[in-house]
């Protein structure tokens, strides 16, 4: 067999075959190293081996409630398959001498060959009653002997349908000693030592088979300060660029008299098409963006605000007043919808100033194409607004100044570099533009810190007056005909209703959206799609009378701008969908929202959702409908009610995700962490950047040492995923 390696793909593993792959690919894992990094999100902790006797089930609040308890044992009597039970069950009991209990496995028939009379074993499960009588169901058993109490830490890990931890286990056991010592330590000498760190590979056994919850606690440190410095560190060297000058354009003149009176009267009458005045953060935020165009520095900054806080409007005033100065700016959007509704509003701004701007999507005619593509180039066109579509090769500006990328983090780390459209200078120099990011998805400082390097940031949270407050209400389907009748008494009045769904139908979900990892209640079946709502709201005898319609990500992109355009016109009453609505649309008129499994969101996301409504200056609620019983649900449901704020929420909804949360990085364009926090070890992400960065500085021995270790892994670990992101 040919070595294998930590690039390799997991199937070249003994046991992963096709079918374990597709699985695998769900939860990220493609190559040995994705397999080795995905470590337990929790630990069972069985070493606390209780008794039988001591067990109390008078407290208990109905029979299904169960008790957790590891213990050892004798078997009683001889495993027997009880045949007039339909589902024949195995049963059998055991005692420890305290009490006895009966054991019932169900899909077990090996069982009856295994255990006798006199076996002493070693038992983990719940305890629950059944008939008055204390019982375990299919619990984990094992021959005494054959349990080290050094393996009583069971490592419990995040999955998908199909695969067992204990599948996992043996996986990685097999590829920590294939490959385990190609692992290098990313982590600067002189902080393993005084931390007491261990090797990478010797850290990757705690975690994954620790011999006490204590081990597994320090190897999970270990292993996020070196996830933290590979990405912080990571990223940078990856990205390239690294210490060498970059200039641009400076795009507004300094000193006294540098702009004429025909440009202040242009500009003049660009602010009275606003029609409104701008907030004190708007303001600020485009002052700050002002101040960045007088200098030669290429800008790096990052605007934040919460949905509907105006932010498109700072960074359409920043592109028209870099076309007044003749060059050209480029705004890009990341779906076509969204696209075309900053066409709109852009071209009422920059009526009767002398200038238009042109839009480029990916499904604009070709001939349209060309000759969009010809006035970039010739430079008459200076205000560009487009898609993906604008990134292509064959675009060549004339003068481009500045870019504006618009919810940034559905932008991948390759994909934003493109745009910074970099060209090497003849003196060493490298000549880029200046770069505005705009995101609603909230980031915590130290978090933006460790993705974006030294990004500057400007913050708007005041939103526009006259607003009103969204009222909030977690309710459950038993509330069906209360829901069913507030949406009437909504559409009667001519306003419109958004309705989201988790799944697209039956089986298909939205690619990239903010699921959450684990089961939902009652099972995926019992999640309603956008296809089973649309039938129930035709249905309903109070709502079947509204025009509904669905919108999905993957129909077809002029299906999806004529849906919402029909629904902006007030054609379309209910608009059933996905989270594509997450993102930017904007109808004053639709003033409630449904939201459906409501737990199978992150906040962030819901957040995102709700600032669909609450647009207008009418009333506006939103619903989140929930089965959920979950606590980690509820406490989100619970927050949602309570807060408006999304940097309150955006920082909950990382504290309250598990280390390592797959759709949490993605959400911020980042590749999956598993050992780090985002929320919770941002000290030591802060504190382990800034200590690498200086060896790095000072050069020598160690700093060649990180610089390459550092290099290497996060080529394997990070590097394709940055491609795909
Ligand atoms: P964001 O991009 O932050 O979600 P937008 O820039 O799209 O927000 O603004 C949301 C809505 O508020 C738009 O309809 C916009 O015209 C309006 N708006 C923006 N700024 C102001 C303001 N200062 N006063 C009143 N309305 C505003
Ligand atoms: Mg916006």
């Amino acid at each position: 067999m040919a070595a294998i390696h930590l690039s390799n793909p997991v199937t070249d593993l003994y046991g992963v075959g096709p079918s374990a792959e597709e699985k695998l690919a769900k939860l990220d894992i493609y190559t040995i190293y994705d397999l080795i990094a995905f470590i337990p999100w929790r630990y069972d902790d069985w070493s606390k081996v209780g008794t039988i006797g001591s067990f109390d089930m008078t407290d208990r609040i109905d029979d299904s409630t169960g008790y957790d308890l590891s213990f050892r044992g004798t078997v009683m009597t001889n495993p027997s398959v009880n045949i007039t039970s339909r589902k024949k069950p195995l049963t059998f009991f055991v005692s420890d001498g305290t009490g006895r209990i009966k054991l019932t496995f169900f899909n077990s028939p090996y069982l009856s060959g295994k255990f006798s009379v006199g076996d002493e074993c070693f038992i983990h499960g719940q305890v629950t009653l059944f008939n008055g009588q204390m019982q375990m169901v299919n619990p984990y058993i094992e021959k005494a002997e054959k349990i080290a109490d050094d393996a009583l830490v069971r490592p419990v890990y995040h999955l998908t349908a199909g695969l067992t931890s204990s599948n996992i286990s043996k996986w990685v056991s097999t590829a920590l000693k294939l490959c385990g010592d190609e692992l290098l330590s990313c982590i600067p000498l002189s902080i393993a030592e005084q931390k007491g760190f261990v090797s990478p590979k010797e850290a990757y056994m705690m975690a994954h088979f620790p011999a006490s919850l204590e081990d597994a606690r320090r190897a999970r440190e270990q292993l996020a300060y070196e996830e933290l410095i590979l990405l912080g560190i990571g990223m940078k060297l990856y990205s390239s660029g690294h210490g060498v000058k970059e200039i641009a354009e400076q795009v507004i003149p300094s000193g006294p008299n540098a702009i004429s009176r025909d440009l202040a009267a242009r500009w003049n009458q660009i602010k009275s098409n606003l029609g409104f005045t701008l907030t004190s953060d708007q303001t600020a935020a485009f002052r700050d963006v002002q101040t960045d165009l007088m200098s030669t520095t290429p800008m790096n900054r990052l605007i934040q605000g919460d949905v509907g806080s105006g932010k498109t409007m700072v960074a359409a005033l920043s592109m028209l007043i870099t076309a007044l100065m003749g060059k050209q700016a480029v705004l890009l959007a990341p779906t076509s919808v969204l696209a075309t509704q900053h066409y709109k509003t852009i071209s009422a701004l920059m009526k009767n100033s002398g200038m238009e701007p042109v839009l480029l999507l990916g499904k604009t005619k070709a001939s349209e194409k060309a000759e969009i593509k010809d006035k970039i180039a010739a430079g008459e066109a200076k205000v560009i607004i487009g898609t993906h579509a604008l990134l292509t090769d064959d675009i060549s500006f004339n003068d481009l100044a500045l870019v504006i990328a618009d919810e940034q983090h559905r932008f991948g780390v390759k994909q934003r570099e493109k745009l910074l459209f970099k060209d090497e200078g003849k003196d060493g120099t490298i000549k880029s533009v200046h770069n505005l990011v705009m995101t609603a998805t909230p980031i915590p400082r130290t978090l933006a810190m460790v993705i974006y390097g030294d990004m500057a940031t400007s913050v708007i949270r005041e939103k526009p007056k006259g607003r009103q407050e969204i009222t909030t209400w977690f309710v459950n389907s038993k509330k069906s005909k209360a829901i069913e009748e507030m949406m009437s008494v909504k559409l009667a009045a001519g306003e419109q209703v958004y309705i989201v769904c988790a799944k697209i139908d039956k089986d298909e979900t939205e690619a990239g959206s903010d699921y959450l990892v684990g089961e939902p209640v009652g099972g995926d079946e019992s999640v309603t799609s956008v296809f089973d709502m649309k039938k129930q709201v035709d249905s309903m005898s109070n709502l079947s009378q509204y025009k509904s319609a669905v919108l999905y990500g993957s129909m077809k992109e002029k299906d999806k701008l004529e849906t919402m355009e029909r629904f902006i016109a007030g054609d379309i009453k209910i608009l059933i969908s996905t989270t594509v609505i997450e993102v930017g649309v904007d109808n004053p008129n639709a003033n409630v929202m449904i939201i459906m499994d409501a737990d199978r969101f992150g906040l962030s996301t819901l957040h995102q959702l709700r600032g669909r409504i609450g647009r207008g200056d009418k009333k506006s609620y939103c619903l989140l409908v929930s089965e959920s019983r979950s606590e980690l649900a509820l406490s989100r449901m619970k927050m949602m009610c309570e807060s408006s704020d999304g940097f309150e929420l955006a920082e909950k909804d990382l504290e309250l995700r598990g280390p390592g949360d797959f759709y949490g990085t993605r959400q911020h364009g980042i590749p999956t962490l598993r050992a780090a926090n985002l929320y919770t070890d941002m000290k030591i992400a802060t504190e382990a950047t800034e200590a690498v960065n200086k060896i790095i500085e000072q050069g020598g021995e160690e700093a060649e040492r990180l610089n390459e270790s550092i290099k290497k892994m996060f080529e394997l670990r990070f590097a394709r995923k940055m491609e795909q992101l």
